[in-house]
């Protein structure tokens, strides 16, 4: 899959306010320690239109299913990136989504609809709040969806990988 240069990006909703889990706070969910929040929560209803935050190429789609112990992605989506100038490489990931627009190898473009908020307290999104949960992953592309929460002694990913979502679109520019 060929890189695509994003000249500009936006944010993946109308009204982006971190108003659930804010990036790097550390999470304990019924007594269980989830670890380091890897992304911002945005809680806004179901059915809200989920748009993608730049050009680039859809690098996985996939439903993951929760249950009642433990609440998972509904569908996610995360789209491969690359600066136009500096040819850095960087990945959005959008969460409890009800549907998926896109499959994997999807170009798409900037604003472009990917999907809506799912339902909250469901099987298939989480038993949580209808939001979305979005992130910027700048690490490298492992091939399969990347995890919500890190914590110590957990290989599957780096926290220096990820940043905080909302600076990385107000402080994006192309030169
Ligand atoms: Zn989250």
């Amino acid at each position: 899959m060929a890189y695509r240069n994003t000249p500009k990006v936006q944010f993946p909703l109308e009204r982006y306010q971190v108003n659930g889990l804010p990036f790097g706070k550390r999470s304990v969910l019924d007594g269980v320690l989830w670890g380091i929040h890897l992304g911002e929560d945005i809680i806004v209803k179901a059915g809200t239109d989920v748009r993608a935050i730049g050009r680039g190429t859809v690098v996985y789609a996939a439903f993951h299913a929760g249950d009642a112990e433990k609440g998972n992605w509904g569908h996610v989506i995360i789209i491969r990136h690359r600066h136009p100038r500096r040819k850095q490489v960087f990945y959005s990931l959008y969460g409890h989504l009800g549907t998926s627009y896109k499959r994997i190898g999807d170009t798409v473009d900037l604003g472009e609809p990917l999907g809506f908020i799912g339902e909250g307290y469901t099987a298939e999104n989480g038993f949580w709040e209808a939001h979305l949960h979005f992130a910027i992953y700048m690490g490298p592309w492992q091939k399969h969806v990347l995890p919500g929460y890190w914590k110590d002694g957990d290989t599957r990913t780096r926290p220096e990988w990820w940043v905080v979502p909302s600076e990385f679109i107000a402080e994006y520019d192309d030169n």
